[in-house]
């Protein structure tokens, strides 16, 4: 999500970037709220999220790299989380 105070998409840091089709990459926008992280796919923005700290951000997206959550969330036919898995002992 773009910010309307700053134009601050045009320069950003791309953290990792996993070569796919179409291609998957991280990267931190510097907005006036924040450093924010994005995860796209191709021309989607799959993510989006606005930290603190730039330590947050390279936390939080190393995460994402390794668990893929926002994956599953962005295909319009995925299987939805089962919020909550129910025991029966
Ligand atoms: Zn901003």
């Amino acid at each position: 999500m773009a910010c309307a105070r700053c134009p601050y998409t045009q320069s950003y840091t791309l953290l990792w970037q996993d070569d796919r089709d179409p291609e998957v990459k991280a990267i931190m926008l510097r907005c006036c709220a924040g450093p924010e992280l994005q995860i796209r796919r191709g021309a989607d923005t799959l993510f989006a999220e606005i930290f603190k700290t730039r330590t947050a951000v390279l936390e939080r997206s190393e995460q994402l790299r390794a668990d893929r959550s926002w994956e599953s969330g962005a295909g319009e036919s995925g299987e939805a989380p089962m919020p909550g898995a129910e025991q029966s002992a």
